[in-house]
């Protein structure tokens, strides 16, 4: 007996009779079975759609979220003007507990940690991400992303580096992990130091983009390796680089014949869509195709704002996908991950990958289990549209790559015949015509 035989011992004889009887039916029960389904098929929704009402998305929060914008902008004496100008959110990053505390009602406690981690690590959020942040609880979603807490300094697992990136760069700035496609890395800037980031000893103690020379090194590389057809810059954040710099690098990597595509790793659209300005979409547009990649964790991140941002990246041209990190307490919810997705998808960003989060050093109190990522894409493929199902990945140690996990849905297979688990955890045989 094969493995197949004794794993689902009907499976030779298991085929359908209900679908047999289908085919003579008449008109009449063809509808009454549709109907039937129907019913079937909402009843299925309802525990989403009820959820779902229970998570605000950015647009929900915007009347709160205005009220608080015009807090901070009295307490930095700034206009509506001031608040639109990405200089000046990147100028005014709040860095300090005693700042934080103007807006944030923070315990004894929560001062003490953010002291804490402060003479560790930097710590910074835009303006913005703060308006987004008074409007969220307490320790929610939001605050966690942005505000440290004593874990990051008390619960050492992990390593700095679980990637490699050290170990895969062949040129200055360069890290190539895969045959046809690299990063180059150009700048260690961000609007916000996310708390979760994978990148974190990068931060290092100020802002610095790579000087001139990396940065032309980095592309002799590329012109130098033929194969090198997709080319990722990234940082930091590369929508910190300014507009000429951007303008230049990437009119140099456009005029490398080999190189297909250009992709931007950035979180601005999240945590500075200010950032996207017409001038900024002007230099885009002169250099198709262009993929951005960004990282909406939340629905609350979804606001109106964002949305523009994303508008004008899309009309100058720019593909847009989102690379969520799956986090405790932020979005380790079958039904948050969904919302996020499909809000996602009405501003023109496609779900495109889920993280597993890494095991970097200060960061572990935000690893979930595998087990709930499974779940999160079991309560994802075939509920919702599969633009909406991003692919959910383990970046394999060593800088060895990313790594797709998957709930199984081919149970089994001998020569022509499959056995498959349907998302509705339907167990069908199915034959492949030889
Ligand atoms: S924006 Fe990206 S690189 Fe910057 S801190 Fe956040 S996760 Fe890290």
């Amino acid at each position: 007996m094969d493995q197949l035989a004794l794993e689902f011992p009907n499976f030779e004889q298991n085929i359908s009779t209900k679908h047999e009887a289908n085919k003579h039916a008449g008109n009449q029960e063809k509808k009454h079975a549709a109907r039937e389904r129907a019913t079937e098929l909402k009843e299925k929704i309802k525990d989403y759609l009820a959820a779902k009402r229970m998570i605000p998305t950015g647009f929900d929060l915007a009347p709160a979220y205005r009220e608080a914008r015009e807090r901070v902008l009295r307490a930095f004496s700034a206009a509506e003007k001031d608040w639109n100008d990405w200089h000046w959110q990147l100028s005014h990053r709040i860095t300090s507990v005693q700042t934080l505390a103007r807006f944030l009602a923070l315990s004894d406690q929560d001062r003490e940690e953010i002291a804490g981690v402060s003479g560790h690590l930097r710590w910074a959020l835009s303006p913005y991400y703060l308006a987004l942040v008074m409007c969220d609880e307490p320790h929610g979603a939001l605050w966690k992303q942005s505000i440290p807490s004593s874990f990051e300094i008390t619960d050492m697992r992990g390593c700095e580096d679980p990637m490699a990136e050290t170990w895969t760069s062949p040129a200055p700035g360069v890290t190539r992990r895969y045959p046809d496609r690299l990063i180059i890395n150009v700048t260690n800037q961000c609007a916000m130091f996310c708390r979760h980031c994978q990148r974190r000893r990068n931060i290092g103690k100020g802002d610095h983009h790579r000087p001139r020379a990396v940065l032309e090194a980095a592309l002799q590389y590329v012109r130098e390796n033929e194969e090198i057809r997709d080319v990722l810059v990234t940082g930091g954040d590369a929508l910190l680089l300014d507009d000429l710099v951007l303008d230049w690098l990437l009119g140099e990597l456009h005029a490398i014949p080999h190189v297909e595509i250009k992709r931007l790793g950035t979180r601005t659209p999240v945590t500075l869509p200010q950032r996207v300005t017409p001038e900024l979409c002007a230099v885009l547009e002169k250099y198709p195709p262009i993929y951005i990649n960004t990282q909406f964790n939340h629905p609350r991140e979804v606001t109106p704002e964002a949305k523009q941002a994303c508008d004008l990246l899309v009309r100058a041209g720019a593909v847009l996908g989102n690379q969520a990190v799956l986090l405790r307490g932020v979005n380790n919810d079958p039904h948050v991950m969904k919302k996020l997705n499909q809000e996602l998808l009405k501003i023109r960003v496609r779900p495109y990958y889920i993280f597993h989060a890494k095991n970097v050093k200060g960061t572990s109190h935000f690893i979930t289990s595998v087990d709930e990522g499974l779940k999160i894409m079991e309560n994802l493929r075939g509920q919702t549209s599969g633009l909406a199902v991003p692919t959910y990945i383990i970046n394999a140690p060593y800088g060895m790559g990313k790594t797709p996990v998957a709930p199984n849905y081919l149970l089994g297979k001998k020569g022509n015949q499959l056995l498959l688990r349907t998302w509705e955890n339907k167990i069908i045989p199915y034959e492949i015509p030889s």
